[in-house]
């Protein structure tokens, strides 16, 4: 077997770090991910970089991607079913009501995404939990 090295960027955080992917070619599989020299990494990986990337290999998280928003109608552990965007955020708004009611503003976290939204969305997602919700439990998956 040839294994072939590919680099690429890595998508977490948003750093930038160059990272040499080691690929099987006959079996179109990601084997290893090794550090590669880029203008921030600087030939380093943090653990997100090293061994986050497994998930490409997973036909299960790769099929089934979500296209509309999906709710347990019928309670936790029941099946997810595909609703409209105006009854998802409804559903959103009245359970985070409840909760803040019954235990108070602190027993809701909300976390920003480093993909695709940006600065704008993170923005807002912190102001509706600062202002909104009434709590300083923000977080980033980049913890930034
Ligand atoms: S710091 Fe980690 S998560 Fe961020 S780009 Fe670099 S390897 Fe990826």
């Amino acid at each position: 077997m040839a294994v072939k090295e590919v680099q690429t960027t890595c998508a977490y955080c948003g750093a930038g770090c160059q990272i040499l992917f080691k690929v099987d070619p006959d079996q179109n599989k990601i084997l290893e991910a090794v550090p590669a020299y880029g203008r921030t990494n600087e030939g380093t990986l943090c653990l997100k970089g090293h061994y986050g990337w497994d998930y490409i290999n997973d036909p299960q998280i790769l099929t089934k991607r979500l296209k509309k928003p999906m709710i347990r109608l019928g309670g936790k552990g029941a099946p997810l079913e595909e609703v409209s965007w105006e009854k998802a955020i409804d559903y959103v708004a009245s359970r985070l009501s409840e909760i803040k009611a019954k235990h108070g503003p602190d027993s809701i976290m909300c976390t920003g995404s480093a993909r695709g939204p940006g600065n704008e969305a993170n923005y807002i997602m912190q102001k509706f939990t600062r202002a909104a919700i009434g709590t300083n439990n923000v977080d980033h998956c980049a913890r930034i």
